[in-house]
């Protein structure tokens, strides 16, 4: 493993950690004091300068529209646009739409990349992913409610999601539906259906309240129904009965996007602890610093981010080497142990910073309560580390069924 930073992707990330100072950072008390909605004009513009500068949806190939990275290169980039709550917008490599043009580009037909990738690239719609249900535990991703039964040249489905992000106006939604009930094995009984918002049936509840933010635009979690939602069978993506292997597929990457953004969280909390206790004095001349807890937590908080960053890249270079599949014991422990850290790292720096930490003049405690759900989407904690704990055990002889 080679853990160099590319010059090429160096000299990006120059310009873009100045960008992201320059344009992006100014606009966050508005999100923090305002709302997401309130942003969007300032938002378009500065995607407008994105485009410019040949970043705009930097994960997708270059024939495609994008900037052409690879998924290493772009763990880098990642980190650096974690660093604002709005860095992955602005650069238009957001989940969800990060992981639905993933989706798109490779199992899309050629109709839907026209119709649904392409104006996802350029920026011109967003979309959402729904899957997680209310009535059933998102946990296990091969039990779900939602129907999708074919009538004539159309898929009709049914059923009640919640917790999708940014529906509120997505263009379209990527739908988890149950297509054969009766397959032999339940990996193969759901499919993913494109269902554009618009469609008769489909409705958006609500957005709803996640730690007193009910969020807006692109910033947002819904309840969402569909009833007697009626599309055309063409709109199916990648085949039937391969839902859950495309939502596998799809994690993979998405793992890495959201680790090595959490990443770029801890590092700007990071270095706003260490300002704050160098400069924050408890009496004259002793600033915080001079203490030994706030000494270790620094320590620490640097040790846990270094471990959690090589982790990152050691898994996104096995990605890229071997494949998903062959990485999923490396994209499960990464998933609990970059989600901890961050959850760590907050915690310090909002202590340190004291009653400061608590107000939304910084961006700490915004990110203490939109980031805690990082150990539950995508999996929860518990789930990851039984993955890793299964597969090592199995290696030691024991015998475990599933
Ligand atoms: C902010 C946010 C954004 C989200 N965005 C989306 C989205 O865009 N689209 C979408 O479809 N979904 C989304 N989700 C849903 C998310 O993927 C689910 O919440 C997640 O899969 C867990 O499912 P659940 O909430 O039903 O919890 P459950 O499955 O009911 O699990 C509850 C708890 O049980 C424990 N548990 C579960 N399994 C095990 C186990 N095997 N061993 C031990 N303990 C276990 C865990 O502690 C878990 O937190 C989002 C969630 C959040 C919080």
């Amino acid at each position: 493993m080679d853990f160099t930073v590319p010059e090429r992707v160096q000299t990006i990330l120059e310009m873009v950690r100045d960008f992201m100072k320059r344009e992006v950072f100014p606009l966050e008390p508005t999100l923090r004091h305002k709302s997401f909605a309130e942003l969007v004009p300032e938002l378009r513009e500065r995607r407008r300068k994105v485009q410019q500068m040949g970043l705009f949806a930097p994960h997708i190939p270059e024939e495609q529209g994008g900037a052409g990275l690879s998924l290493s290169e772009f763990a880098f980039l990642s980190e650096e646009l974690g660093k604002s709550p709005l860095g992955h917008y602005v650069f238009n490599c957001q989940a969800p739409d990060v992981g639905n043009m993933e989706i798109l580009m490779l199992h899309g037909t050629d109709a839907q990349k026209e119709r649904f990738l392409e104006p996802l690239v350029r920026g011109e719609i967003r979309s959402c992913f729904t899957m997680t249900e209310p009535e059933f535990a998102g946990s296990n991703p091969v039990w779900m409610g939602t129907t999708a039964r074919k009538e004539g040249d159309e898929w009709v489905i049914n059923g009640h999601k919640w917790f999708a992000s940014s529906v509120d106006g997505a263009a379209f939604a990527i739908c988890m539906a149950v297509t054969a009930p009766e397959a032999q094995s339940s990996y193969m009984g759901s499919s993913m259906i494109i269902v554009p918002t618009d469609t008769p049936g489909f409705e958006h509840i609500c957005n709803i309240s996640v730690m007193g933010d009910r969020g807006s635009d692109y910033a947002s979690h819904a309840e969402v129904s569909y009833q007697q939602c009626r599309v055309p069978l063409a709109n199916l993506l990648g085949g039937e009965g391969m839902g859950f292997a495309i939502a596998q597929e799809r994690l993979g990457p998405g793992r890495i996007h959201h680790c090595m953004r959490w990443i770029g969280i801890c590092e700007r909390a990071f270095d706003m602890m260490c300002s704050y206790a160098a400069t924050r004095e408890l009496a004259p001349g002793k600033p915080l610093g001079t203490r030994q807890t706030i000494q270790n937590w620094i320590a620490e908080s640097r040790a846990e981010i270094n471990a959690a960053r090589l982790s990152v890249l050691h898994a996104a270079w096995k990605i890229d080497a071997e494949g998903a599949y062959a990485a999923r014991e490396e994209i499960s422990l990464i998933k609990f142990m970059v989600a901890g850290v961050l959850q760590r790292v907050l915690d310090r720096a909002i202590q340190t910073h004291g009653a400061l930490g608590m107000t939304d003049d910084t961006p700490l405690a915004y990110w203490y309560a939109h980031e805690r759900a990082a150990r539950i989407y995508d999996g929860p904690d518990e789930v990851h580390k039984t993955v890793v704990a299964r597969r090592i055990l199995r290696g030691h002889g024991l015998k475990l069924k599933g």
